[in-house]
C-alpha cells in the first residue's frame, strides 16, 4: 500500500524556495490505479519522483508497503527503489547497444540475483506479454517507438514491483502505438495487481484508471 501523508515539496532556487506541492495526501492499494493530469509545470513529474524515491519531500511522508524509504540510508534506499518500484518514462531510456532482452535485465544487474536463470525466464515471459517474444535479440534501433516503450514496460516489471510509476508513457507515440501501450500497461497492472500511478495528458488513457486527479495550485483535485 502507498500512503502519501501531508506531502509538501519545495525546490530551493537562487530566488528562494519554489513551492510545487502543498499538503498532498492520498492512499493507493494493490490493484488500484491513479492517473495524474495537469498543465505543464504543475508538478506532475515532481510528485512522481517523490513517490519513486528520487526526490525527497520537503515535509510530510511517503510510505510504501509499510516503509518510509526516506528513512533509509542511501544504499538501502537504492535497493528499496530497485526492489519495489518500476519506472516508465516518456523517453524509453533503453541502452542502444543492448538487445531487448538485455535491456529488460538491466535493473537486475545491480541486485546480483541468486537465480539469474529465473530472471531471464521472467524477462522473456514479459517480452512475450508485451508482444515482442520474437524480437528478444533486436536492439532499440531496430524497434519502433511503440515497441521500445513496450520493452521499457517489460523492464519496469522485471522485479515484480509493488508500485509502477509512468511519466507520460504514451507522450511520444502516435495514436495507434499510444493505445497499444496504454492497453498493455492497464492489462499488466490488472494481472499483476501492482499499484499504478501514471502522468498523462490523454483523457482516454486517464479514463481507464480507477482514479483521476489533477494538480492545480499545488494541490491534488479529484476528477470524477
Ligand atoms: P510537470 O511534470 O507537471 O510539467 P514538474 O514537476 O516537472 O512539472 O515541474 C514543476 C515545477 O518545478 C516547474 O516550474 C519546474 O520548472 C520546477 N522544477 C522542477 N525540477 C526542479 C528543480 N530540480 N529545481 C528547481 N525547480 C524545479
Ligand atoms: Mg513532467
Amino acid at each position: 500500500m502507498l500512503i502519501v501523508d501531508h506531502l509538501s515539496k519545495h525546490y530551493a532556487t537562487p530566488r528562494g524556495p519554489l513551492a510545487i506541492l502543498d499538503d498532498v495526501s492520498f492512499t493507493l492499494e494493490p490493484g488500484q490505479s491513479l492517473a495524474v493530469m495537469g498543465p505543464s509545470g504543475s508538478g506532475k513529474s515532481t510528485l512522481l519522483y517523490t513517490l519513486g524515491v528520487l526526490e525527497p519531500p520537503t515535509s510530510g511522508t511517503v510510505t510504501i508497503n509499510a516503509q518510509n524509504p526516506f528513512d533509509l540510508g542511501e544504499r538501502e534506499q537504492a535497493a528499496f527503489r530497485g526492489r519495489t518500484i518500476g519506472f516508465v518514462f516518456q523517453d524509453h531510456l533503453l541502452l542502444p547497444q543492448l538487445s531487448a532482452l538485455d535491456n529488460v535485465l538491466v535493473p537486475t544487474l545491480a541486485t546480483r540475483p541468486a537465480s539469474p536463470a529465473e530472471l531471464v525466464a521472467r524477462a522473456r515471459q514479459l517480452l512475450g506479454d508485451v508482444g515482442l517474444g520474437a524480437r528478444l535479440d533486436h536492439r532499440p534501433g531496430e524497434l519502433s517507438g511503440g515497441e521500445r516503450q513496450r520493452v521499457a514496460i517489460a523492464r519496469a516489471l522485471v522485479h515484480r514491483p509493488a508500485l509502477v510509476l509512468c511519466d507520460e508513457p504514451t507522450g511520444n507515440l502516435d495514436r495507434t502505438a499510444a493505445e497499444a501501450v496504454a492497453d498493455l500497461l492497464v492489462a499488466l497492472h490488472t494481472e499483476q495487481q501492482t499499484m499504478l500511478v501514471a502522468v498523462t495528458h490523454s483523457p482516454t488513457f486517464a479514463a481507464r484508471f480507477g482514479r483521476r486527479t489533477e494538480i492545480a495550485d499545488r494541490r491534488l483535485h479529484d476528477i470524477p
